[in-house]
Parts: C-alpha cells; structure tokens; sequence
C-alpha cells in the first residue's frame, strides 16, 4: 500500500528528517490559513498516489485519457524536471491569491491529476499540499528498499536527483550508488555520512545529510516499508539539506502491526472493485487491462490460467483468487464483482478442487448465472475433489456454458469467446 506525500512528511518529520513548513489542504479555508502562516512563495503540491506529477496535469476528467495518451506518446518530456511554466500537480506561487488560482482546479470534484504513471483515467486528487518554496542549489536522489535477492534492504542514491532514477541508470550508470545494509547493523549515521560525501555534498552538509539519512533508515524500518523514496532531497542556496518529495510504501503483511495501516490509508487511491473483493472478503482481487474475467482457486493456478490464456492471445481483465471456499454464496459474490466490471466480455472460471468441492463451486456458478442474469460467455474448467458431481451439476443446470477438461482447450474457448464477443461489439457500433 502507498501513502500520500504529506503523511510520508509527517512521518519523516517525526523521525527528524528535514521537510519544508507546510501541510495538506482539502477546502479552500485550510488553503488560506496555511498560506497565511507560510507564505508568500509557496509550492502546491497534488497528492496522489502516483509520480511524475510535476511534468503531468491537472485536467477535467473527460479529457485524462487524450492527454495521457499525449504523455506518453513522448515520456522523456514527461518526467524528470519541470522547465518552464508549471501547469502540472507541482507549481510555484507567489502571495495568497496566486496560490488559491494554481490549486483551484486541483481542488475541484471533477479534477484528475494524469501523468505517465496513472493510467489513461488518472487519478482524483485527495488533498493539496502547501509548502514554503525551497531555492534549490542541487537536487539528489536517495531512496531503500527490500532487494528481495539478497534479502536484505538496500539503498539507492544519486547526485542526479529530480529524475527518474531508472532514466539514470539508463544513461549515466556510474551516477547511480548502491549501497546494501546489513538489518542487523542498521544503517548509524557514520555511515550515511560517507554516503553523503560519496554524493559530492558540501562538507558544511555532511553531517546533517548522514543524520538524515540514517533518520531515513528508522521510517523505514518503524513503517514496515518496503519502499522510502526521496526524489528529489536538495541542498537549499543556504546550504541545509531538505526532503522536498517523500513517497513511502508499506508492506501489507505487515498490516497488524501497524492497526492494518488505517491511519494512513486513503480508499478514493485504490481501485474501487479491488476494495469491493477486500471488504466482501473474497480472496485477492488484481485488476489487470484485458477482458477475460477469471476465477481461481490459488495463487498459483491464477499464474498458470493467466499464462495459459496469453499464450493462446488472450488478455485477463483481473484475477480473482477465491482460495478454498466450500459455499455457494461465496462463488456467487466473486461473479458479482466479475460481472460488474464493464472491461469483462467473457468469464473464465478455472477450478482445481483440494480441500475445496468442485460440485459445490459448480452449484455457486449455476446460482451466480440464474442470479445475477450474466450475459457474458462463460467457460468453465473444473477439476480435483468431486470433479465427476460437478460436471454433473453444470450438464444438468441448462446454463449456458462452454466446458472442458483440459486447461489448453478451455482457455482456447475463452479467448475465442473474448474475441468473437469484441468483434461483435465493433459492428454494433
Ligand atoms: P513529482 O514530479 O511528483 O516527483 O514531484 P516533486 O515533489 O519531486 O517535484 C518535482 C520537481 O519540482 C522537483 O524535482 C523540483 O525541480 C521542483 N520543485 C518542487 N518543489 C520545489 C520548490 O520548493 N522550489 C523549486 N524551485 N522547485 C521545486
Ligand atoms: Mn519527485
């Protein structure tokens, strides 16, 4: 789960590490007050879960996919530093009524902040962050994360902050420092310290740097974060040094011991039909970009019917992973949020049955249909426990239903059903 760039500071600012003066506004009140108290240079900042938000825009949301399809027809343009006038989800202003004019429309309902990582619908803008401008002499890029190969944290710093750090990598590798830490030993400030004359900081920086990044360290650790980014942190005309960006990721599994991260969790981020699935507790919901609705029961199959189904030129449109459920209702439920999907033109429901009866999943498909009137094609693969009563049950229903034993031949029927149903869709038009 990711959380806003305001709540990363304010974690970040308990944690002793330096952020500029400001907070998040959501009514144009908050925003005069705040301006008041910080101005008169201020940035406003649109708090997203996603990046590039400088060089994205702020757009009505009838017009987010024309422009994200404009984004990224030309992504090098569209990400890294802001030149120019700002008309994206980061800009500078100058006195109160300036500021209100940049952060209307970021406030406004109707409003989606774009950017080459949103998607072509973009993304509703939860609240507006009001800081004091920082005069940049040079921005860094320092980010920790889990390197799952060597099972251990590992952190990423750069002195060619501001930009996407894989464009670094991409052009400049050398730029790019990797410095693996050792959970037991943690990351002491002595350490950061020589990462930050690594960086090329100036020698009056080191040791507020070194702090910071070590101050870093604990978010990291005290969060349960799989991901603490800070791209750009800068060193001010001053001479401090300052986190100007701060996205933080936590790690679900770690969700009880931090009360399932509800302080910090914001539903309007998330996809609608994936909080749908959590709440009515149905397994694991992932929206994917295809049209094949499919139902599993196991990671693991889920894996195997997605491969399958690309490898005969199907795309899915989500996997629902059911588990081990031995009701009715609960296949019922799972349909339900299938069929609601408008992407979804065809259902795939691949059953392995162990511990869970194929006959009863078979039952909870024969009621789904009746129930809920599906009107997409549907192709069922059963088997496992009970497999010889579960087709039993579906031959006799009278459904409509495609079948077959082998999971191949039944993921070649739902794509040519995907298929067939998109060409029919096309001459309709
Ligand atoms: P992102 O585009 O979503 O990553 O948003 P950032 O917070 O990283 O801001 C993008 C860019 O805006 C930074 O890399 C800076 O170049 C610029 N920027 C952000 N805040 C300030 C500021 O206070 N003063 C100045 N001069 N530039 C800023
Ligand atoms: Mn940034």
């Amino acid at each position: 789960m990711n959380i806003h760039e305001y709540q990363a500071k304010q974690i970040f600012k308990a944690h002793g590490v330096p952020v500029p003066a400001g907070g998040p506004a959501t009514s144009e009140r908050e925003a005069r007050d705040l301006l008041k108290e910080i101005g008169p240079d201020v940035v406003v900042k649109a708090q997203v879960h996603a990046g590039g938000r400088g060089k994205g825009r702020v757009v009505k949301r009838d017009r987010a996919s024309r422009v994200y399809g404009e984004l990224i027809a030309d992504p090098e343009k569209s990400e890294g530093q802001i030149v120019g006038r700002r008309r994206g989800g980061v800009r500078l202003a100058s006195g109160v009524e300036e500021a209100l004019r940049e952060l209307r429309p970021m406030m406004d309902k109707d409003s989606r902040l774009v950017s080459i990582q949103t998607g072509a619908e973009g993304v509703p803008i939860s609240a507006v962050l009001i800081e004091q401008q920082s005069s940049i002499a040079h921005e860094y890029y320092f980010s920790i994360q889990v390197d799952g190969a060597n099972g251990q944290p590992l952190i990423i710093a750069s002195a060619e902050g501001g930009q996407s750090i894989e464009e670094v990598n991409r052009t400049n590798p050398r730029a790019v420092l990797r410095v693996p830490v050792d959970p037991v030993e943690g990351f002491p400030a002595f350490r950061g310290r020589s990462l930050a004359s690594r960086l090329g900081l100036p020698s009056s920086a080191i040791r507020a740097c070194g702090d910071m990044f070590a101050n870093l360290y604990r978010v990291f650790i005290d969060m349960d974060a799989s991901l603490v980014e800070v791209n750009p942190f800068v060193l001010t005309s001053e001479g401090a040094v300052l986190a100007i960006d701060g996205k933080v990721g936590v790690d679900d599994n770690a969700a009880f011991r931090h009360g399932g991260y509800e302080d910090w969790r914001d539903r309007s981020q998330e996809n609608p039909v994936e909080i749908e699935a959590e709440e009515a507790n149905i397994g694991s919901y992932i929206k994917l970009d295809g049209n094949i609705g499919c139902v599993v029961n196991g990671a693991g199959l889920a894996m195997a019917t997605m491969d399958t189904l690309m490898l005969h030129g199907g795309e899915p449109a989500n996997f629902l992973d059911i588990g081990t459920v031995n009701r009715k209702d609960r296949v019922v439920e799972a349909l339900r949020i299938i069929v609601n999907d408008p992407d979804v033109k065809t259902i795939f429901i691949n059953i392995f049955g162990g511990l869970a009866r194929v006959d009863i999943v078979a039952e909870g498909v024969v009621d789904a249909v009746n129930e809920l009137k599906i009107t997409q094609p549907l192709v069922v693969r059963l088997n496992g426990s009970n497999v010889e009563e579960g087709r039993r049950v579906l031959h006799d229903s009278g459904i409509a239903v495609q079948t077959a034993d082998e999971l191949g031949d039944a993921a070649a029927l739902a794509v040519e059903a995907a298929q067939s149903g998109r060409r029919r869709s096309r001459s309709d038009n």
